[in-house]
Parts: structure tokens; C-alpha cells; sequence
């Protein structure tokens, strides 16, 4: 890949519409050249935002955004060298689809040739070949939507930002458009800050992950850290499908107590990873970890069956224990139809535990979390 992406920095960022409403704040991001970053958080959590003072459309309040290291608010557009894909799609009405696509290059000069050549090529990988001819107006919203996805890939700037780029576009499209994208960037090595509420696409494409909550970054991570080493409840709880199992336990004399007074998990053989006595946390657990037995023999606490879903390759069971507690399993050999009676084991090494106020992660350290005293890292059934 030839790196040609430029660095990308915000120092202190803040935005604020009113006095009140301070919707990003103090925010600090760097992006290396190249990098493919994603902006992930729920609707309303300041990502588009952000992308529109990255992209110098809107001043921040407070703070500098740096690109290419140089302050954002002293470069010219041309400087910056900056595409977006706007969620609206912002296309010019009385343009084609080719022209649309064209615009940006014939401003800057491109020769004919490299631009027939170029818009021939993202017009087929889009699927838009057919519709180069037609004016917005005679498009649908997914159509308009690769159309400006494409006339942001057309420019090759170097730095390339996306605002939920592929919302409107049909599940299958979506997938050849993710692989676009990526097939751009390893090709142009372009600085890509692509926002989205998915996490799913979020995982698919990120190099790096931004999780976004209340206009502040809560974590910044590889995709499988973020999934395995969550640095606090918002970022476990947003990332993986289905959703984290988390319920309230207190640590006492070497286990981990539920509510209801049920011993929910020994660590009496592990390192116990800081934890106080006698304190109540969050047990956080990925359904995947949850294992089901119809046996009682080496099990953690008994539990109903309330529901399976087949998916084929897996099945999804929703338990309830001391009848009260919802718990999620996914499993890949449910003996359909049996027994509503089931034991549930915990796998020790995949509990995360979070502060019950701040709910931090308890020990953000993978290494130090409950591994078997005196061995190495391993799957044991303890
Ligand atoms: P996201 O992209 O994460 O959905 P936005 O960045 O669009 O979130 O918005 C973040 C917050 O800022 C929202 O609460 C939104 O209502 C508010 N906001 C965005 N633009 C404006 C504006 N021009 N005036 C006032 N409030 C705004």
C-alpha cells in the first residue's frame, strides 16, 4: 500500500451550540496516516459533529483540529484535500450521475481520459453504470447514495470522511460497497474516517474503533479488543450481538454471589484481579461464554428455558434463572426440544467485572484477569 493519507488531530475539541449544550467535549484523536478509523456510537452522540469540523464545514468552541500537522483553521480547502460522503447525499440536482462524479475532477484539472477512466470503473463497481445518464430526481434513496459515495471515492483526496455511507443501501450492495471502500483504501492508502451507529460495520471495516457516548470518546481500540477488553459498561454493552449478560454480584470469600444469595462463580483457584471483599460489581458475560448442560454435574446454578432460536450454524437460548434473571447463551449444538430445565457454567476466564458506580472495567489489564493461580492463560473447567 502507498501511504499517501494525511495524519489527522484533535487537541482538546469541544463544540458547543448553546450554553448549555455541549455536545462534544474536550475530545482527543489522532489519526496516522493511512488509518482507516471508525466513529461508532448511538444517534446523537456527536459523530457527525465531529466529522463536520474535521472537515472544516463547522469551528469548533474549543481545541484545534491538525491536519497533515498543520492547524486545520489555516489551511484552504485544496490544503486539507478532503472528501465527504454526506448522509443526506448533498447532490448537485442538476447534474447527472455522471457529471455529479465528475464535478470535483474537472475543477481540479484532471485530464479526460483519467477521469473517463477512473468514473468507469467506480460507476461499475457501484452498480451505477446503467444510471449514469439520469439526474437525482430519477434516482432512489440507495441509488443517490452510492452516487455520492462514489463521486467522494472519484476525487482520491487524502483524506476521505464517511457520514453512515451505505444506511439506505440494500443489505447485498451493502456488503460489495464495504468491499469498495476497503479495495480504495488499500489501494490509494487514503486516511478513511468513516462514521456509523452499526457496530457490526463498524467491526467489519475499522483498523481502529473511536466508541463515541456523550461527545466523548470512551474507548479507542482494535475491533477485538473492544469485544474482549471493554474499558468500561458503555463499550461492552455497545459492541457484540447479541448483547453482553451483565447483573449485579457481590464478592465474598472467593465468589461471586448474586442477588438472590446463589453462588454464581467460584474464583477461589484464580487470581482474583483486585477485587474487595465483601463489595458489590457488575459481572459482565458474552452469551458464547454462558455454557448450557442438561447435566447437573460440574455446573454453576440451575436455570429455565425460555426461548431458542435456530440459526442454523448456532442457536441463541434466552434463560431465566432464580426466575427473575434474564441470561442469553449462544450455543452451536442445542438438543432442540428437550427440557426446559437446564445448568448454566460461567466461563471464569471470559468474566469481566465493572465498578457498580463508575462501572470502569475492574481490572482493564487482560493479563491479570482471572487466570488460574500458578499456570499460564488457559481454558480450564474449573
Ligand atoms: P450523531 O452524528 O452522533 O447522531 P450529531 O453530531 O449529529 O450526532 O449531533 C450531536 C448532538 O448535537 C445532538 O444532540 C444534536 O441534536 C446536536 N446538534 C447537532 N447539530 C446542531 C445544530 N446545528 N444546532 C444545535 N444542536 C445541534
Amino acid at each position: 500500500m502507498t501511504t499517501t493519507g494525511y495524519s489527522i488531530e484533535l487537541e482538546q475539541m469541544s463544540k458547543s451550540y448553546s450554553k448549555k449544550t455541549q455536545v462534544i467535549n474536550k475530545m482527543n484523536l489522532s489519526v496516522v496516516p493511512g488509518e482507516f478509523l471508525v466513529l461508532l456510537g448511538p444517534s446523537g452522540c456527536g459523530k457527525s459533529t465531529t466529522l463536520r469540523i474535521i472537515a472544516g464545514l463547522e469551528a469548533p468552541t474549543g481545541g484545534k483540529v491538525l491536519i497533515d500537522g498543520k492547524d486545520s483553521a489555516q489551511l484552504s480547502s485544496t490544503q486539507r484535500s478532503i472528501a465527504m460522503v454526506f448522509q443526506d447525499y448533498a447532490l448537485y440536482p442538476n447534474m447527472t450521475v455522471y457529471q455529479n462524479l465528475e464535478y470535483a475532477l474537472r475543477v481540479h484539472k484532471v485530464p479526460k481520459q483519467i477521469r473517463q477512466q477512473r468514473l468507469a470503473k467506480i460507476l461499475a463497481s457501484l452498480n451505477l453504470t446503467n444510471y449514469k445518464d439520469r439526474f437525482p430526481a430519477q434516482l432512489s434513496g440507495g441509488q443517490k447514495q452510492r452516487v455520492a459515495l462514489g463521486r467522494g471515492m472519484a476525487k482520491k483526496s487524502k483524506i476521505f470522511l464517511l457520514d453512515e455511507p451505505l444506511s439506505n443501501i440494500d443489505v447485498q450492495l451493502r456488503e460489495k460497497a464495504r468491499d469498495e471502500i476497503q479495495r480504495l483504501h488499500a489501494e490509494n492508502g487514503q486516511t478513511i474516517i468513516y462514521v456509523t451507529h452499526d457496530q457490526q460495520e463498524a467491526m467489519a471495516l475499522g483498523d481502529r474503533i473511536a466508541v463515541i457516548n456523550d461527545g466523548k470518546i470512551q474507548m479507542i481500540d482494535t475491533p477485538a479488543n473492544l469485544y474482549h477488553n471493554p474499558a468500561n459498561l458503555f463499550v461492552a454493552q455497545f459492541v457484540g450481538t447479541p448483547q453482553i449478560n451483565v447483573f449485579k454480584v457481590n464478592y465474598f470469600n472467593h465468589q461471586l454471589i448474586e442477588e438472590n444469595g446463589t453462588v454464581v462463580a467460584n474464583l477461589a483457584n484464580y487470581q482474583a484481579a483486585g477485587l474487595v471483599e465483601d463489595t458489590d460489581y457488575l459481572l459482565g458475560i458474552r452469551p458464547e461464554n454462558v455454557a448450557v448442560s442438561l447435566k447437573a454435574a460440574n455446573t454453576d446454578f440451575p436455570a429455565e428455558v425460555e426461548s431458542v432460536v435456530d440459526y442454523g450454524r448456532y442457536q441463541q437460548v434466552t434463560l431465566r434463572a432464580f426466575d427473575r434473571l434474564e441470561l442469553k447463551a449462544v450455543v452451536s449444538d442445542w438438543p432442540v426440544g428437550t427440557t426446559r430445565n437446564v445448568y448454566v457454567k460461567l466461563s471464569r476466564e471470559n468474566l469481566l467485572l465493572f465498578d457498580d458506580q463508575t462501572h470502569e472495567r475492574l481490572d482493564a489489564n487482560p493479563e491479570a484477569r482471572f487466570v488460574l493461580k500458578g499456570g499460564q492463560r488457559r481454558k480450564v473447567e474449573a
